[in-house]
This record gives C-alpha cells, structure tokens and sequence, in this order.
C-alpha cells in the first residue's frame, strides 16, 4: 500500500468501499489472460503500440557525446502515452460493470484521454476542470465535447486543478456503485499509483526489449519529463533492478525559483497531504497547495507520485528541473535537428538529456522518453518566440 512512508488512503471513510473494490478487481485482472489480450488489443490497434525506439542520428552527431534514443511515444493516438492508462482504466471499469467515468484534468490532456478511452468502451464520461482552466483551454474542451465527454466546470476556489480533484471526489462518494474515478498519473490514493505504473510500464518493457535488441546493452541513463510522474515511473520502472541504469526524473523548473513560478514539487516541495495521498506538494508557508508555473501545461501539478519520492529518498532515481527556456530551445532543437515537434513536457527531458549526453563518452547510451509530441503547443511557442 505505500512506498516506503509515501502513499497510502488519505480519503473519507466512504471512499474506503470504492478503492477496496477497485483494488481487488485489479489484483484479479492484472495478470488474467483476456483481460491481457483485449488490452494488448486495443494498445495495439487503438492507441498504436509499439512505439518506436529510434536512434536520434542528427541530434547525436550534432552534440558530439552519447548515443540518444527517443522512445516514441508522441507517435500514439491522442499525442502522448496518456492513452495507455486510460484505455487501461476503462477497460477495468468495464469489467466491474461501471458505465460511467469521471476524471478531472488541468490542462486537458488527460480528459480528452479519457474521453477517447471511454467513447472505445461505450461508456459516458464527465470531465471536471477548473473554470479558469475551461477558459484557457478553450481547444481541449471543445475536442473533449466533440469525443463526446461533458465537461463540467468548477466554480470554487483558485477554479484549476485542486478545485477540480475536490469535486471529483465528492462525485464519486455518491456515484461509486455506476462509476470509475479515472485518475490520469500516478497519484491519488492507493492502488492508483501502483496501478497507473502498470499500465505506463509498457513503455520501458518495450524500450528494454528494443534497445537490447539495436546496441545488445542496456542504456546508461533513462530520462522522462515528471509532472505527477507516470511517464517517468512508465519507462524506469523495468530498469529498476538494473543498477547501472541511471534514472533522472526531470521536474518543471519555470520562470525561477520564487513560490508560484515553477512545477519542481519533489526539488522544491515539502512533504504533504493531498489527493489522498502522502507525497512531496507545493506548500505556502500555511501549508495551502501552492500555485504553479510552467511552460508546459502538462507539467502543472502541484505534487508528485508516491513512488518518485520513495525513489528520490532512497537515491534510487535523481530529480532535477529545467526551466522554460531551456525546454523551448530543446523543443525548437529537437525540431530542426531530427524533424520532430517534441511536446513542451518531453522538452525538458530533452534538455536534460542534451547536457547529459554532452558530458558523456561516445559508446554511452541515453534514453528520451518523448512522451507527447509538440503540435499542441504551437500557440504558446509562437508567443515565447515574439
Ligand atoms: C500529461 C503529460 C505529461 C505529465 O504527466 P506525467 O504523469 O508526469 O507523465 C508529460 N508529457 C506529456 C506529453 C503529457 O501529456
């Protein structure tokens, strides 16, 4: 149930039912044999997995040290790994017989994942958002409408995310019996964590398997983007065991270091509870979630997944931030170099992983996850760049 003393079930006593529910269904499905396959169908002809492994040619010649590799999972349906846990979810859903989900999301990303997820299985979907994020996020709520999801603005406090995660909630206490809450990282309450894991952890299988198969080696470092983490948790956690595998989790370092300006929960959070769990938060002195920054809107959760700050505190990944400029030149670089738009979230790995590759010996190997790809941040690039 926990990562060391991170996770656990912060929630009212009536979510107890619900999560016990969920968390036995899972225990049950997780390795059933036609469970397995329908979602290995659908990962495959839905969502369009495998992803490629590819060898950044351009990139690497151009900086002059390790060897790069892009995971590509920008190239899947919906722009990003997204889709591997939302197809997931509600596939489990609709083993326990829920025939509606709910979710919230900040910046839309993952409700339009859901959304597409819950139009595959037949089943009606309510997305909670922010009111202020509604209105700055205008395409998202209109591609959610058109994938046919309702989106429910929510009108109190701050109006963004941690409004919208507080109505979820309430939502759920009393809709349990028809219902998944369908959490979009690996946050929230256990089994959450350990279940979105699951679900995102085919991205590292597969890279392990490609990679041993193109060099015959394991790579030197892996490096993902962490807003709530389930990308990074996705493509670490198969190398865990491989000590030599550095894992570098890179966090949304913004406009600076002043509350309010940047996304570095784990690298600048205290520990705290919210979203019934114990994790690493964004805190004002009063201990009130604090507000975020970043450039890429992906990254904008004021917290961290269980398992990042289990592995930070027994060392077994590091976590850094990068801050918008470096991600915008790695997006424009990653662009021009090799012919691919980056998402504004994969940019910082990328940037990261730029430095790294730099310091590094020509047979070394790094591994990017890209976890989205770039088209919908066009707008706020072209604004950076005026
Ligand atoms: C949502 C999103 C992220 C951040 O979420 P994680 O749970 O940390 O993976 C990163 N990249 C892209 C492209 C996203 O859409």
């Amino acid at each position: 149930m926990k990562f060391g003393e991170f996770g656990g079930q912060f929630v009212p006593e009536i979510l107890i039912q619900p999560l016990r529910e969920l968390q036995g269904t899972y225990r049950r499905l997780k390795d059933d044999i036609e469970f397995r396959e329908k979602l290995d169908y659908y990962l495959k002809n839905f969502a369009g997995r495998p992803t490629p492994l590819y060898f950044a040619k351009n990139l690497t010649e151009k900086i002059g040290g390790a060897r790069i590799y892009l995971k590509r999972e920008d190239i899947l349906h919906g722009g990003a790994h997204k889709i591997n846990n939302t197809i997931g979810q509600a596939l489990l859903a609709d083993y326990m017989g829920k025939v509606r989900l709910i979710a919230e999301t900040g910046a839309g990303q993952h409700g339009v994942a859901t959304a597409m997820a819950g139009t595959l299985l037949g089943m009606k979907v309510d997305v909670y958002m922010g009111a202020e994020d509604v209105e700055r996020q205008k395409m998202n709520v209109f591609r959610m409408k058109l994938l046919g999801a309702e989106v429910i603005p929510v009108d109190s406090g701050s109006k963004t995310l941690k409004d919208a995660i507080n109505e979820v909630l309430r939502d759920w206490a009393s809709s349990f019996e028809y219902t998944h809450y369908l959490i979009g990282s690996v946050v929230g309450p256990h089994p959450y964590p350990a279940m979105v894991r699951d679900f995102q952890s085919v991205i590292g299988i597969e890279t392990k398997k490609q990679l041993l198969e193109i060099e015959g080696s394991l790579p030197d470092a892996v490096v993902a983007c962490v807003g709530g983490g389930s990308n990074a948790i996705g493509i670490f956690h198969p190398f865990v065991g491989d000590r030599s595998v550095r894992l570098i989790g890179v966090e949304a370092g913004g406009k600076g270091m002043g509350i309010g300006q940047h996304s570095a929960s784990l690298c600048m959070g205290r520990k705290g509870v919210m979203h019934g769990m114990l994790s690493y938060f964004l805190q004002d002195e009063d201990g009130q979630i604090a507000g975020t920054h970043s450039i890429a809107p992906g990254l904008d959760y004021p917290g961290v997944g269980p398992e990042h700050a289990w592995f930070r505190e027994t060392e077994r990944a590091e976590y850094t931030a990068i801050g918008d400029k470096q991600a915008l030149k790695a997006y424009l670089e990653l662009s021009r170099t090799e012919g691919i738009l980056p998402a504004l979230e994969s940019a910082h790995a990328l940037a990261l992983a730029i430095e790294l590759a730099e310091e590094m010996e020509k047979d070394e190997i790094v591994v990017v996850n890209l976890s989205g790809r770039g088209d919908k941040d066009l707008e706020i690039v072209m604004g950076a760049l005026k």
